[in-house]
């Protein structure tokens, strides 16, 4: 592939940022604040806001500028239950009773996500199109019919099937043998999304403080102290919003969260025409292999966002593209000739069991972990939740609290074993589509 693949002005960073830029918040570190959080995602600013409309003092701070992490760097696809439950298998894991709990407070998030922006007017591109999840091999088109089944149990008919000759109405590629299509799902623009959040909270008189990384966080007789490179805070309760980004400031969570990067690249304006007759549903796109990959058309309908786990690694931008557009043409041929403008990346956070997690750990607050792309929505409930049990104002915790928070002996926050396990996934998904050409 030749170097034309890289747009004049190439970027090595967010698409996303050429429209809502992260801020830099303010530089001088109060001496105190009712609550302190660490991490300005979408988690901590879920919670930020949340406790200043409710006239509790809070200052957020971030280690960069804020959002600088995963937040303003998803490719902005949003859904309620199919989000939380794609990588295991819920039931046999936590039981009926706890597995429809969860699915249900999924499905409540995605709600209470929309009444969010309703209510404190966030324009973020919001679409409400759907979600397309295409079958890589015929048998992976039967596993997730087998899945909608289970989905469709509570009779609101959500998920449909699609044939691989009906799949036009949604994307134009002969690399799907059909798929599932999601009806409540859709897309946005993440870095507005997370704008958006971040003048709510201004609004409610919350502190933003960027390039100030939390060291430690100690007890102390009256609440906590929390060093950063900018010096001493105290505060009164303390949560933790780190995601991804988790370092040594709580080696307890680092041990017990497993960072896997993954990359989107955008093309250059190609035309609304020519990117609709791509994917003329505009809605999102996610294939079934175990290493996915995921295509939307920008905002604005004139290019094509593509993406997925370039390496498990961190590989250059140069390398990244070059992956992920070999990836995008095999889905999509015509694009083949087309050049990016943008490839970036950033770290989604994991947990040994696939589920999310919310609650408190030796006093310190914490919502973390998507466990994959599902953090939009997610990730702004639990900061929610974190943010009704700091005020102690809900006697129905959340269903995700309470779930055992595990890790894995010797294994203290560096993830030595994805790229083996990363490679073993790509050889299997290649197998898999192998056998299904032949
Ligand atoms: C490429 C990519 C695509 C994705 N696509 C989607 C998608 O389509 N849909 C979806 O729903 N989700 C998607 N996700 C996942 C989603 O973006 C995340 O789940 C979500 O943004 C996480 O929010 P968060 O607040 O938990 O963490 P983050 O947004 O990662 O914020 C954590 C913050 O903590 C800060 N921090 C860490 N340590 C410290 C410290 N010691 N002191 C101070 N600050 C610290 C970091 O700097 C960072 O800003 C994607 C993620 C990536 C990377």
């Amino acid at each position: 592939m030749s170097s034309s693949i890289f747009a004049d002005g190439f970027k090595d960073t967010p698409y996303w940022w050429e429209a809502a830029h992260p801020i830099t918040g303010a530089d001088a570190l109060p001496d105190h604040s009712d609550v302190v959080i660490i991490g300005s995602g979408f988690a901590g600013l879920s919670a930020a806001m949340e406790l200043g409309r409710n006239g509790v003092q809070v200052t957020v701070i971030d280690a960069g500028i804020i959002g600088i992490g995963a937040s303003s760097r998803a490719a902005g696809f949003i859904s309620g239950r199919a989000g939380v439950s794609k990588q295991i298998n819920l039931k046999k894991m936590v039981g009926t009773t706890k597995a429809n709990a969860i699915l249900e407070e999924a499905d409540e998030a995605y709600q209470h996500f929309q009444r969010i922006i309703a209510r404190e007017d966030i324009a973020c591109d919001f679409n409400g199109n759907g979600r397309f999840v295409g079958a890589h091999t015929p048998e992976s088109y039967d596993a997730i019919a087998k899945k909608t089944a289970e989905y469709n149990q509570d009779g609101k008919d959500r998920f449909v099937m699609v044939s691989r000759a009906e799949q036009d109405t949604y994307v134009r590629s002969d690399y799907f043998h059909g798929g599932m299509v999601t009806r409540d799902a859709g897309s946005l623009h993440p870095a507005k999304y997370h704008a958006g959040l971040v003048q709510t909270c201004l609004r409610y008189g919350v502190k933003l403080i960027g390039n100030t990384r939390a060291g430690s966080i100690n007890k102390t007789a009256s609440g906590f102290t929390i060093s950063t490179n900018k010096g001493d805070i105290r505060a009164d309760q303390v949560m933790l919003a780190t995601g991804g980004y988790t370092d040594k400031v709580s080696p307890w969570h680092k041990r017990r969260i497993i960072p896997m990067s993954s990359t989107i690249i955008a093309t250059e304006q190609i035309g609304k025409a020519r990117v609709d007759a791509m994917l003329p549903f505009g809605c999102a796109v996610i294939d079934t292999r175990r290493v996915i990959r995921f295509a939307r058309p920008s905002p604005d309908g004139t290019r094509l966002l593509f993406g997925g786990r370039a390496r498990f690694t961190p590989v250059s931008a140069e390398k990244s593209v070059r992956i992920l557009h070999g990836y995008m043409t095999e889905m999509f041929p015509d694009m083949a000739d087309v050049p990016i403008t943008h490839s970036w990346a950033g770290y989604m956070a994991f947990t040994f069991d696939f589920l999310p997690k919310v609650g408190q750990q030796d006093d310190v607050h914490y919502a973390m972990a998507c466990n994959g792309g599902a953090g939009v929505v997610m990730m702004s409930w639990l900061g929610f939740q974190a943010a009704r049990n700091i005020m102690n104002s809900t006697n129905q915790p959340s269903a995700f609290e309470g779930l055992p928070f595990k890790t894995m002996p010797l294994y203290s926050g560096l993830p030595w074993f994805v790229p083996v396990i990363g490679t073993w996934y790509r050889f299997r998904d290649w197998i898999d589509r192998n056998r299904s050409a032949g």
